[in-house]
């Protein structure tokens, strides 16, 4: 049985949660629940580790961070094959994913003695100093999509800043972060600094957001989630940082290289299943290109490689419960009946596991639930635009402002378009949605804040200021 982490004991916790590999939908583990006396006791571990791990210098806060890297750098493939188990996403995916927590880390070892103060010229004189101080505990809560790279994004930056922290990872995908917590305890990280409660986010989450010894709440996971979250944490004024749903756009004028652009729309939907945040799942064409990218986007669908995660050749693996597949399926048929046409996919495979063939619907419309709502499985959207204008409109048109795509050389047109769509990140000519030097996170209903970066910095400290009179 995996163990909740707390200090430097393993505990059992109150009851098991059996996790589910989506490849075959049989048992993985079993992982302790934590009870809330068990959140308690984490939060007290990790407000006991603040007194000392908040008065180390960022260097050498650093230095352990580092050998934390080095250790997960060592234990990559240990990791990789258990996220791809855990999530069902394909093998290679899991690698570079566990190759990136290694980067997370190491960038935030190395970031926070950069992350400097300023010295102020006030109107009366004397002195004037800005200070980042580190906020204390800090609540972290994750979903299933990417469990260990949204862990490390808050994890990295929180631990580098002073903080401590207390994580709970989604019930469904609670491996990766256990074994991150013992890889940080083995790197020499002070018992208390990180510690790892999986349990019922209803319960324990919910806990964890109330608890008044809880500085700040990170959290990823649904836009429902994020408001309930805000609303309990406007009890203590308690900061938090959202990062939530997404309808992000793929916007795609006529001048491009539509065989090329297929592609990348495909990679840019289809990825983990559907199942991201970032996904390009509203495809909004210029019609006299429409055909065209049709028949492109259709054939490089019908060509991917669903299946068994752990096969190199995999391109996209199973949902992560048979729920989320149920989801996709429901949604799918509401398209149809709102009068969107199926063109391909939409099918379980013949095997076990939570399967399902990537679909795509055209002719979406402003008003349709499949291209308002956020569906978060293997369905893409396609409408039409005939000007600018309307691009711009369709595009901005849901509650979310995540990320998206733009594709055109028309260098002005690029230009003109990138800076009246609102979403938090934007590639122009480009499917990518995350760098780790550049700040990451939504607008409107997608969230508040900004990981990645030294933004992220910001984000886990408090920033205060200092005068001192000289005369
Ligand atoms: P979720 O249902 O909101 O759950 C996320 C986390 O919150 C889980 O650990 C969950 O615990 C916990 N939780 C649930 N209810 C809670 C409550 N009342 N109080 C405190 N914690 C609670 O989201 P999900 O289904 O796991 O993830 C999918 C969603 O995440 C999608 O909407 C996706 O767009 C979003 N997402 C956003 C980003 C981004 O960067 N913007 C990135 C990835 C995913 P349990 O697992 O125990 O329920």
């Amino acid at each position: 049985m995996y163990k909740l982490l707390i200090g430097d004991q393993r505990r059992t916790g109150n009851g098991a949660i059996t996790v589910i590999e989506p490849a075959t939908g049989q048992p993985l583990a079993e992982v302790a629940a934590a009870s809330p006396a068990d959140l308690d006791d984490a939060v007290a571990e990790a407000k006991r580790a603040f007194a000392t791990w908040s008065k180390l210098t960022p260097v050498a806060r650093g230095e352990m961070l580092y050998r934390f890297a080095e250790l997960v750098r060592a234990h990559a493939e240990e990791l990789a094959v258990l996220e791809a188990r855990n999530v069902g996403k394909p093998i290679a995916d899991a690698r570079w994913e566990a190759g990136h927590v290694a980067e997370t880390i190491r960038y935030y070892a190395g970031a926070v003695d950069k992350f400097f103060g300023h010295t102020i010229s006030v109107k009366k004189g004397g002195l004037d100093i800005t200070l980042h101080v580190p906020l204390g505990v800090v609540g972290l809560i994750v979903p299933w999509n990417f469990p260990m790279v949204i862990a490390t994004w808050k994890l990295a930056p929180a631990l580098a800043c002073g903080n401590t922290v207390v994580l709970k990872p989604a019930s469904l995908t609670p491996l990766t972060a256990l074994r991150l917590g013992e890889l940080a305890l083995e790197a020499g990280i002070p018992p208390g600094v990180l510690n790892v409660v999986p349990g019922p986010g209803g319960e324990i989450g919910q806990r964890l957001v109330a608890h008044p010894d809880v500085a700040k709440i990170g959290f990823t996971g649904e836009t429902a989630t994020g408001r309930a979250i805000m609303a309990t944490a406007a009890q203590h004024i308690k900061r938090v940082g959202l990062e939530l749903g997404g309808k992000s756009p793929n916007i795609i004028f006529a001048d491009v290289d539509v065989e090329l652009v297929a592609r990348e729309a495909a990679n840019s939907v289809f990825a983990n299943a559907g199942q991201d945040c970032c996904a390009r799942s509203r495809i909004l064409v210029e019609r006299t290109a429409h055909q065209r990218f049709l028949e492109a986007f259709v054939r490089v669908t019908e060509s991917l490689v669903v299946g068994d995660p752990l096969d190199e050749q995999t391109q996209m693996g199973p949902l992560i419960s048979a729920r989320q597949r149920e989801i996709s399926e429901t949604y799918i048929a509401v398209g149809q009946s709102e009068g969107a046409r199926q063109l391909c996919g939409g099918q379980r495979l013949p095997r076990p596991g939570f399967f399902l063939t990537p679909a795509i619907l055209d002719g979406g419309r402003p008003g349709m639930r499949v291209v308002e709502e956020e569906i978060f499985g293997p369905v893409a959207v396609v409408m039409t635009f005939d000007t600018e204008e309307e691009a711009i409109e369709l595009a901005n048109g849901t509650i979310y402002g995540l990320s998206g795509s733009l594709w055109t050389n028309d260098l002005k047109r690029g230009l003109r378009v990138a800076q009246a769509v609102r979403t938090g990140v934007l590639s122009v000519n480009s499917s990518t949605s995350v760098h780790l030097q550049a700040p990451f996170g939504g607008m409107k209903q997608s969230g508040l804040g900004r990981e990645l970066g030294m933004h992220a910095l910001e984000q886990y400290s408090e920033v205060r200021n200092i005068y001192f009179e000289t005369q």
